[in-house]
């Protein structure tokens, strides 16, 4: 087991595998000058006062102060750079065209006839326009699982798409349009099966033209509550709606398809300085070999990548995508700007303690889950894909906002990279855990799904526990495995982006 991991040649730094104490000669000449936390790092060579502080072969930032050769190098200790500037980013400088081949070219999705990506789950999806119902239909949803549900064994679910926004919101700022997206996406997603149902409260903002369609504002889709005679109706109403959806969605059957009908969603959170080390890079690889393979790969989180957004520019495939790359790189910087913060507002105090610096060495590794492939689109936040490969969709970092704007991109599932642990999930589509560390998987072995520590330790390479992810993503998306946090129904609260006024 190796005891340090220095990732460039270039690096003047390097992250210790696990605690080691003050003393300790870990590399010949060099001997730690403090105790040094797992996944935090130390100097490799003296580094004087301003000097460059080097990790992934980029400046992480500069010293505050002269740091010894064997100095513990914690959050205190450097300076933020400024953001690489997003006018006349380079691109199409590093197009590989070299993947790793994919092992497996099928799963076995629900196809859809709208003719977007397939599903991986057969869910009954039931939409909402304002948060004022969710207590009416939470209550008719569990009657509807225990009393219906059971009839029809090829539907695996059904899901209250409860939200906070809807009404009380100032619905026709400009803003408004990502909230309203969202919410229009969310009722389309592939795991949905085209079966449209929709609970109104008959007031609200968000009306249910606005939301499905004009054309969809049928009896036979949508319920509106203040139309209702008393509870009992209802309920009633919901139950009865919900029972003829069901009997369509059963008919759904899984199909063979190509990975061209596969999208998913790589995000993370709680990470730690091994993120970049073993779980994102897995990630990465495991993204290369689906974009080999014809699938859709997406990630996000603009406040994690924007340090390192150069490197996604040099992979954009056209004038094109790197311009609506800047462009969203430049809608965040200003939407932090009027709040007089800027990325550094990220990372979380978890991160610092796993040995996360700052944003930069964040979003250094943050990126690497999008392993090599080139980028053939730039989503705005909640947008739907139009092209197969690697996306960047632009969305929030905060892991419970990044969900929801994937889910409204149409993610079959979604893979999560964590060094702190998180049991985060969605319930319209499987989320799957990937750990960065073994002493993670040891604390949650019934959490964390797949574990990249023995990367970290050398046990293993990057491209053998991303072959394992591969699989398992396929397993996964064909529905012959499920994630924990889908075994156990760890589901989080849609938490929608929405940046316009509260009314
Ligand atoms: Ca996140």
């Amino acid at each position: 087991m190796r005891d340090y991991v220095k990732l460039t040649e270039r690096d003047n730094v390097a992250v210790v595998t696990h605690d080691v104490a003050k003393g300790t000669e870990i590399i010949p000449g060099i001997v730690t000058l403090q105790d040094i936390p797992q996944a935090h790092k130390f100097a490799l060579v003296d580094i004087p006062k301003d000097g460059e502080i080097i990790r992934y072969g980029v400046v992480l930032g500069y010293a505050l102060d002269e740091i010894k050769k064997g100095a513990w190098i914690n959050e205190h200790m450097l300076r933020l750079p400024t953001s690489p500037s997003v006018d006349n980013m380079k691109w199409g400088t590093n197009i590989r065209t070299d993947l790793p081949e994919a092992p497996r070219k099928s799963f076995m999705g629900y196809k859809n006839p709208d003719g977007f990506y397939a599903g991986t789950r057969n869910i009954l999806g039931i939409q909402t326009t304002v948060q004022c119902v969710q207590g009416v239909l939470n209550v008719a949803v569990e009657k509807i699982k225990r009393e219906i549900l059971p009839k029809y064994p090829n539907v695996d679910d059904v899901v209250a798409v409860n939200h906070a926004y809807g009404c009380g919101v100032a619905i026709n700022a400009p803003n408004a349009k990502f909230p309203i997206r969202a919410l229009q996406n969310i009722a389309k997603h592939p795991n949905f099966g085209g079966q449209l149902m929709v609970v109104s409260l008959g007031c609200e903002k968000l009306t249910v033209d606005k939301l499905v369609g004009e054309e969809n504002n049928t009896p036979k889709n949508v319920i509106v509550l203040q139309d209702c005679k008393g509870y009992d109706a209802m309920i009633n109403a919901i139950t009865n709606m919900a029972e003829k959806k069901l009997q369509a969605l059963d008919k759904r059957r899984r199909e063979e398809l190509p990975l061209s009908e596969l999208l998913i969603g790589m995000q993370c959170g709680g990470s730690d300085a091994f993120s970049g080390v073993s779980a994102n890079p897995s990630a990465g690889y495991a993204a290369d070999m689906l974009v080999q393979g014809g699938a859709t790969v997406m990630f996000s989180e603009v406040t994690e990548v924007r340090d390192g957004v150069n490197f996604i520019a040099e992979r954009c495939v056209s004038e094109e995508v790197r311009d609506k790359l800047a462009d969203e790189m430049r809608w965040y910087d200003n939407y932090l700007a009027a709040e007089q913060v800027d990325r550094s507002a990220n990372p979380a105090p978890g991160n610092k303690k796993g040995g996360l610096s700052n944003i930069v060495e964040k979003a250094m590794g943050s990126i690497a889950k999008s392993g090599t492939s080139p980028i053939v689109e730039v989503l705005s936040p909640a947008e739907r894909p139009t092209k197969h490969g690697m996306i960047y969709a632009a969305t929030p970092a905060s892991d419970m906002v990044c969900g929801p704007c994937q889910l409204a991109s149409g993610i079959g599932l979604q893979v999560f990279m964590t060094g702190r642990g998180t049991p985060y999930g969605l319930a319209a589509a499987p989320v799957i855990k990937v750990c960065s560390r073994n002493e993670m998987k040891e604390q949650w072995p019934d959490v964390i799904d797949i574990s990249a520590g023995a990367v970290v330790t050398g046990e293993k390479t990057i491209q053998e526990v991303g072959t394992e992810l591969f699989n398992f993503i396929l397993d996964v998306a064909s529905g012959t495995k499920k994630p924990y946090t889908e075994q156990y129904g760890l589901h989080n609260f849609l938490c929608i982006f929405n940046p316009a006024p509260i009314t």
